[in-house]
């Protein structure tokens, strides 16, 4: 049987390493790092996504500020905020809870932010720096999923990694950290053929799918490493089951390790938003980020 690979006590272990450095940059730096997060709407998931953060942020020791919109917030004023935001000095990481409203143009919204403060790191600017291999701030949930195979695997250099997902907030950004590892990286999607024979020659495999239970242990390459990006919710016996996209049942018989969902990459994100807004308030002050 796979090797459960415990996202949640890795997380706690990240988040006390953060409030350690959190608290050396105060003593040493008179530094408090700020994360701002902006909410527009209603949506119940986002909601508690940005309770989740806020109260992390501030459980390290960090400043946090929330800003709640009303979801009929015009393109120009969210955009506004944002400005002020990037100017305000107190504030080092800006993040604004996607998925925004279908009248406000997502793109425009996280290119706004400066650079510098885009603690999500989808910012073309941070994208581009991330692909041709330079200092860049790196989307949450890849740099966890990364995190969590490393630390069952040690070094991923020459591995054969599949990841399944092509999206711009996971799939494409954990092709890229895998390729800075120096693994063998294929990316499959929805188009891809034979997607059974291309999971099987993998040592590690990353499913971003969204799509519940879909990689089956009998794909699986035996002692392939498996990180369970996905979260999808389903009806079980009558009840409500937060499931990956990996059949954890017949994953773990031929795995050598393995992600549960719950409990697996899901809270490595707030933790890397956390050591992203750390490093962000470093990097603005020319101040060397401290051991994490
Ligand atoms: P997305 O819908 O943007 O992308 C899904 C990708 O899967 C697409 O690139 C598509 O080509 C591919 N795909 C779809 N069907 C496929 C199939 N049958 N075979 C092969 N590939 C297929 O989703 P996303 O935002 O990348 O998220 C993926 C999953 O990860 C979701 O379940 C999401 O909830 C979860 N997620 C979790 C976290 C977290 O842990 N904090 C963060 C982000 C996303």
């Amino acid at each position: 049987m796979a090797k459960i690979i415990d996202g949640k006590a890795f997380a706690e272990g990240l988040r006390a390493r953060i409030a350690k450095a959190v608290a050396e940059l105060k003593t040493n730096h008179n530094l408090t790092p700020g994360l701002a997060v902006v909410l527009v709407g209603e949506d119940p998931a986002s909601k508690v996504y940005v309770a989740n953060k806020a109260k992390q942020t501030v459980e390290v020791g960090m400043n946090s500020w929330e800003h709640k919109l009303p979801a009929d917030t015009s393109e120009a004023d969210l955009l506004a905020l944002v400005k002020r935001l990037n100017d305000d000095s107190s504030v080092h990481g800006i993040l604004v809870q996607m998925p925004v409203p279908k009248h406000i143009d997502s793109a425009k919204v996280l290119n706004t932010i400066d650079p510098a403060k885009d603690v999500d790191g989808f910012h073309v600017v941070n994208v581009g720096r991330l692909s041709t291999g330079q200092e860049a701030l790196t989307a949450c949930t890849p740099v966890g999923s990364v995190m969590l195979a490393k630390h069952a695997l040690g070094s991923l250099e020459g591995l054969e990694a599949v990841v399944i997902g092509r999206s711009n907030i996971v799939g494409k950004p954990v092709a890229q950290l895998l390729l800075a590892e120096n693994c063998t990286v294929t990316i499959a999607h929805s188009r891809s053929k034979d997607l059974t024979s291309i999971v099987r020659r993998a040592d590690l495999v990353i499913a971003a799918v969204g799509r519940p239970e879909m990689v089956k242990g009998d794909w699986l390459k035996p002692g392939a490493c498996v990180i369970d990006v996905g979260i999808n919710r389903i009806e079980r016996d009558g009840k409500n089951k937060l499931v990956g996209d990996c059949d954890f049942a017949s994953c773990e018989k031929v795995a050598g390790s393995i992600t549960p969902v719950p409990g697996g990459v899901g809270p490595m994100t707030i933790a890397c938003l956390l050591s992203n807004t750390v490093k962000a308030a470093c990097a603005i002050k020319g101040i060397e980020t401290p051991e994490m």
